[in-house]
This record gives C-alpha cells, structure tokens and sequence, in this order.
C-alpha cells in the first residue's frame, strides 16, 4: 500500500530527529500533502494509526495541510492547481512548472 510506505517513511525520520535532540516523543506534527500526489487521505489515516504504534508518534497530535502550487513559464504568476494539465489563470498558458504538490513532506514537529 502507497499510503502505508509514506507513513512508515514518516516515522523513520521522526525517530531520527528525536533521537537527534535527545528527546522522548513528538508531540506535534505537520505534514503537507501536496493535491497531486496521489495520496487518498482515508487510506493515509488507517495507515497512520497502524504504523505509529509503538513508536515516537504514537501521542502525537498530527496536522495535514493540503496544497499546491504552481509557476506560469510564460507570465511568471503563481497560483493554486488542483490538476496536473491546469492551466495559468491570467494567459491560458498550459505551461507550468509544479513549485508544490507532488509530494508529501514534513513541514514541522514539535519534540518533547
Ligand atoms: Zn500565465
């Protein structure tokens, strides 16, 4: 399952910035999943609450932040896009370079 190996990726790392600054656990978390990274929310859930037992997120309060964003290469304005071949919203100019939205990232974690 997709969904399951980002997790898992997620709690890798989170193990490693803990054990870093010497802390016991997360407390909060802040992920950012990008509206075009294929990633079903309900599916990332079910998959959340199965991989963090047991480890330094197992309390942690988690927070999703959607988004995305991209860059028109003809008129260099930026805006929201909620699908790969959107185009810009100013010109009509289909060519877009994807600043965010492809990936799911962590964008911060509070440790205790
Ligand atoms: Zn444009």
């Amino acid at each position: 399952m997709h969904e399951l190996s980002i997790v898992m990726s997620i709690v890798e790392t989170a193990e490693e910035k803990v054990k870093e600054h010497h802390a016991q656990t997360v407390e909060s978390i802040d992920l950012i999943i990008g509206d075009l990274a294929g990633v079903d929310s309900h599916a990332l859930d079910f998959a959340w609450e199965a991989a963090v037992k047991n480890t330094v997120l197992q309390t942690a309060k988690e927070k999703i932040i959607h988004g995305s964003a991209a860059r028109c290469i003809e008129c260099d304005c930026e805006f929201q896009i909620k699908e790969l071949f959107d185009v810009c919203p100013l010109c009509g100019e289909p060519l877009l370079q994807i600043i965010q939205g492809k990936e799911l990232q962590i964008k911060s974690m509070i440790l205790n």
